[in-house]
């Protein structure tokens, strides 16, 4: 009876059962199967600097965290991420008490709703979302209730009275991304003071991944949620190595927040991986302090493949979005005569060489995702002329 029942039970339990692979498994396969050019996952084909890299040599050598770092993470980092806060925002934390280094983002952004939820409680996040959110929010046991950014005007905007309506005497938590994956929208100070006044006014904890913090173009300006009046005390700001500094293979990834709320991220955190990447907390702790001139360079470097990159999709017919942040391209392949961007990515392999992203991935409006397509520009120059020519050929 019982060994029966057991075996009728899938394996996979309830909270986890609609997830499912994530997508970019099958489209890495798929590029691989068919040579293609992957600007799908969104990862960087060349190493961040040289002295960081140098950094992680001479800390392992050295014998610095080859061992179980400390819990919150070592010292050196904290204060790093600390000074690199107060430098670029004016926001100060104690590195001791409201810095919390995390096995990425990734993990940050679990151990928060993991420490933060009780079952039930309803986090409002801005659809289309960061493939591991809705799963965390699930794992947490809470309900994810999504407010979709629309298009309008050749970017992706939040509707404020649709964010308004969606927070309910249950709603425990914003879930917020700035500047945002996929769609490559940096939130403007009039949008951040509505997301703040809201989040004071109906007193709910914000979680804010800022992960592409460094990565703004144009005249877009990245805003801390926590520097909004009445927000420090409120917001758990979550940032990371891996695309600040493009080693996206390292998993450094910080918290900063107020002497409760970390602890409560740490009390998940500790049970997740405890601590992680020893060597490379030293490594990071050096690159944070890198002068202006790095990340200026970093910038420009990226926003050189933006434009090639959105030049190339244009002409190869896609309608183009503009991304004043993070390292990804939106389309929309309706101007090619396609609809559905599933059919669309899953083929495109095949007929052009290159991979994408079908947007649908990261909505629960499935509908509402359907057209849009996306790129990431953050690869070798030739790689991204190469995709342009053979998107140009085939489509
Ligand atoms: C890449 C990414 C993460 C994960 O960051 P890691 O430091 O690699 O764990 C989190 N949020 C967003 C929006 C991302 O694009």
């Amino acid at each position: 009876m019982t060994s029966s029942s057991r075996s009728a039970r899938p394996p996979l339990n309830r909270r986890l059962a609609e997830f499912g692979t994530t997508i970019f498994a099958e489209m890495s396969a798929l590029a691989v199967r068919t040579g293609s050019i992957n600007l799908g996952q969104g990862f960087p084909d060349t190493d961040g600097p040289e002295e960081v890299r140098e950094a992680a040599v001479r800390a392992l050598r050295d014998g610095r965290g080859n061992q179980y770092p400390p819990g919150p993470g070592v010292p050196e980092l904290r204060t790093a991420v600390a000074a690199h806060q107060e430098r670029r925002y004016g926001l100060t934390y104690d590195p001791d008490t409201e810095v919390l280094v995390t096995a990425g983002a990734t993990e940050a952004i679990a151990a928060a709703l993991l420490g933060l939820l009780e079952p039930g409680d309803e986090v409002v996040a801005l659809e289309p979302y960061y493939d591991s959110y809705a799963a965390c929010i699930a794992m947490a046991g809470g309900r994810r209730v999504p407010v979709t950014l629309r298009p309008g005007d050749g970017s992706f905007r939040l509707d404020l009275d649709e964010l308004r309506d969606a927070v309910t005497d249950r709603t425990r938590l914003l879930l917020i991304n700035t500047p945002h994956n996929p769609t490559g929208t940096v939130l403007t100070r009039e949008e951040l003071t509505a997301i703040a006044e809201l989040a004071v006014e109906r007193d709910l904890l914000v979680v804010t991944d800022e992960v592409y913090e460094h990565l703004v173009f144009d005249d877009a300006e990245h805003l801390p949620l926590a520097t909004f009046p009445g927000m420090r005390e409120r917001t758990v700001t979550i940032g990371s190595a891996g695309k600040s500094f493009s080693f996206t293979g390292w998993k450094v990834g910080w918290v900063t927040s107020t002497p409760a709320l970390v602890s409560a991220v740490r009390s998940a955190k500790q049970f997740l991986t405890y601590v992680s990447s020893g060597p490379f907390q030293y490594a990071v702790a050096e690159a944070l302090a890198l002068p202006d001139a790095y990340f200026a360079a970093f910038r420009a470097d990226m926003l050189a493949k933006r434009d090639l990159l959105a030049a190339g999709l244009a002409e190869a017919g896609f309608e183009v979005f503009r991304t004043a942040g993070t390292y990804f391209i939106t389309t929309d392949i309706r101007p090619l005569g396609e609809s559905d961007g599933f059919a669309f990515c899953r083929a495109l392999p095949e007929r052009a060489g290159v991979v994408a992203i079908p947007n649908a991935v990261f909505y629960d409006h499935r509908e509402a995702g359907a057209p849009f397509v996306r790129f990431a520009f953050c690869k070798q120059t030739e790689v991204l002329r190469e995709a342009a020519k053979r998107l140009k050929a085939a489509l």
